[in-house]
Formats: C-alpha cells, structure tokens, sequence
C-alpha cells in the first residue's frame, strides 16, 4: 500500500486530542507480549512522525522497519531478548 492510499484512509490513528496531539489506539493483539507491544507502538509512532513532517504516514514496510530496528534497541539497551 503506497502512502498516498494510506493518507486518504480514514486512519484511526490520526484523531487528535483537544491539544492537536495524536491518539493511537492499539488493539489487545498488538499489545499481545512486551516485543510484539514495542513494535506496535512504534510502528504507529513512525506514522505520526512521518505525517507530522511529510504530510503522509509513510509505507506499512517503512514503519514494520522502524518498529523492528525500534525493538533491536530496546532489545540491546536492556539486555532483553535475543
Ligand atoms: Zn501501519
């Protein structure tokens, strides 16, 4: 899915609270274990970014990579997992 048709979705996650900050909403499934969470939430946080700079949400394969590369920190910084 290129990020045009991803800016034209109606993306839940791209509601905003009174202040104009985004509000992500992640399901119980992405929140199924600590990486699976880690990824999830930032994957969802590359898309705001890259709206908040670009103007669109960049690719799902942008933000899966950014959520990877995102968990193999945490991952080094603590010690955690593989
Ligand atoms: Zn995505």
């Amino acid at each position: 899915m290129d990020s045009r048709r991803i800016s034209q979705q109606p993306v839940v996650s791209w509601l905003t609270d009174a202040q104009g900050r985004p509000i992500i909403y992640i399901s119980d499934m992405g929140l199924a274990d600590r990486e699976t969470a880690i990824k999830t939430i930032f994957h969802e946080i590359y898309h705001q970014e890259s709206r908040r700079v670009w103007g669109h949400g960049g690719t799902e394969a942008q933000a899966e990579e950014y959520g990877e590369r995102m968990l193999a920190e945490y991952q080094r910084r603590t010690g955690r997992g593989s």
